[in-house]
This record gives C-alpha cells, structure tokens and sequence, in this order.
C-alpha cells in the first residue's frame, strides 16, 4: 500500500485527488493538509510515503521543500511557480532521499496536445496558443501553455509562440494550438470536461515517483513515452 498525504485537500482538485486515492485499491490516504480544514502539512508528513500537492503558487515550493526534507516523495499538479530551488533540495539527517514529480497537466490528452504541437512546429512557420480556463484560476498565462510554448521552441528552434489567457466562467481547462504556413493553418484542440481527466495521471504518478531514476522530473511524459 502506498500511504498519501493531500496538500490543497479541500480545493477543487485535493477532493478530487483524495476520492481517486481512497478508490484505488494499492494506496491508503493518511492525512488531508489545508487551511480550510485546518490541518497544517507537518501533521500529515510523517505517515505519507507520497505528498499530493494541488495547492496555490505561493505555498507550493514551500510544501515540496518541506516534504522532501521529511524524505516524503513529491506529486506536483499546482501550477504558476518557479520550481528551480527544488533541484537543490536535500532531505532532513537520516531520512532517505526522494524524489519530484511536477506536471502542468495530468490530463494524458493534454499531454498529447503539447507532443503533437511540438512535432507541428518543427514544420510549420508560426504558431499562437490560447488558453482558456474557470475564473477562479490564479495564474496566466497557464502552466500547460507555458510548458507548450517551451516544448514547441525547442523543436522549432525559434522562440516560445505568444500566449493568449481566456478566463471565464463555464470553463474547467482547454487549449487549441493554431499553426499557420502559406495557405494553410493546423489547429490542435484539447478540452477538459471534468477534474477526473487528471485522475489518472496523478494515480500514475503516485504508484511511479518512488522508481523515478532522477530526483527532479517535468511532465507525465516521462512516464509515458520511452523517448
Ligand atoms: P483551489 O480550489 O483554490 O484549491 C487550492 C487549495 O489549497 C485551497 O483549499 C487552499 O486553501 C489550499 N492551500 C493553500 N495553501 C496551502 C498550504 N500551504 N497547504 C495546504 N493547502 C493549501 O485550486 P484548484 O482549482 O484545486 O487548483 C490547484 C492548483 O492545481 C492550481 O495551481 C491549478 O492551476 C492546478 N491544476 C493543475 C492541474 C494539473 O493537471 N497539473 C489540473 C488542474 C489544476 P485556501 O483557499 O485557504 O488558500
């Protein structure tokens, strides 16, 4: 059994996550840190072999520093912060050493959306992303834009497409990459209908963090493809 701790367990991903957790047979969840349930991260660490994190910006590097000095494996789904301190991080005298993984998107047709993006832009001439998402989101432009925008220059050469951030009521999470040549435009779409799209994904990324052969890893992808 792998035992998880949620950091954000009462927003609208941490209960998504924590139902999927408390359904799959091979995990146990031990602990459901947030402000709203007034529980803080420290009372869940010591029971978890793997911290959940769908919390905000601004306490999401905090959290994963503070679990990974407790040797506590780390899944990241927030999005919108800078994750570079992480690669530096060491785990607290006498816990074992663990393992980071941060993915803008769990969703395995966002991970394809920004696969076949990047291949596109190898090839064609320009391109532009537009994100749309709910209203409450806090950052733009989104985390699966920039990561698009990043893999789609370095397969093109060239530099990152400009990004447009949609936020509206209504909407859970979609992106269209439009790629336009002489005469002709491609245009990617990918649309998340509901917040169990990312289930999945963070599941596969809880039952492989601990294997992972480096301590910091960016994007599902690496647990997908070969390549
Ligand atoms: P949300 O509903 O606002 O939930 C965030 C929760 O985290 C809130 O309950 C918040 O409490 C709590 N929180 C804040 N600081 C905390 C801390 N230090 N420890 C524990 N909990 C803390 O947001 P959401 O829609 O679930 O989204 C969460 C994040 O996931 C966002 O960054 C979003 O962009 C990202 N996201 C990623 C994916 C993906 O596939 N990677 C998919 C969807 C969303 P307060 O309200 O009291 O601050």
């Amino acid at each position: 059994m792998i035992k998880v701790a949620v950091a954000g367990a009462a927003g609208r991903m941490g209960e998504a996550v924590c139902a999927s957790v408390e359904a799959a047979s091979d995990m146990e969840l031990v602990g459901r840190a947030d402000p709203r349930l007034g529980v803080e991260l420290a009372d869940v660490l010591a029971d978890a072999d793997v911290l959940v994190d769908f919390t905000v910006p601004d306490s999401a590097l905090e959290n994963a520093l503070a679990s990974l000095h407790a040797g506590v494996h780390v899944v990241i789904g927030t999005t919108g912060f800078d994750p570079a301190p992480l690669s530096e991080a060491q785990p607290a005298a006498g816990r074992p050493r663990a393992n980071v993984l941060i993915a803008p998107n769990f969703a395995i047709g966002a991970v394809l959306m920004m696969r076949f993006a990047a291949e596109a832009a190898a090839h064609m001439q320009k391109a532009e992303i537009i994100e749309l998402h709910h209203d409450r989101k806090l950052d733009a432009p989104s985390g699966t834009a920039a990561r698009t925008a990043e893999l789609m220059a370095r397969a093109s050469g060239g530099g990152t497409p400009p990004i447009h951030s949609v936020r509206l009521p209504g909407l859970v999470a979609n992106q269209e990459v439009i790629l336009g040549d002489v005469g002709q435009t491609l245009s990617i779409r990918h649309e998340t209908i509901g917040r169990e799209s990312f289930m999945p994904g963070v599941l596969l990324a809880v039952r492989q963090v601990g294997q992972l052969p480096e301590p910091l890893t960016f994007g599902l992808e690496a647990l997908l493809f070969a390549d």
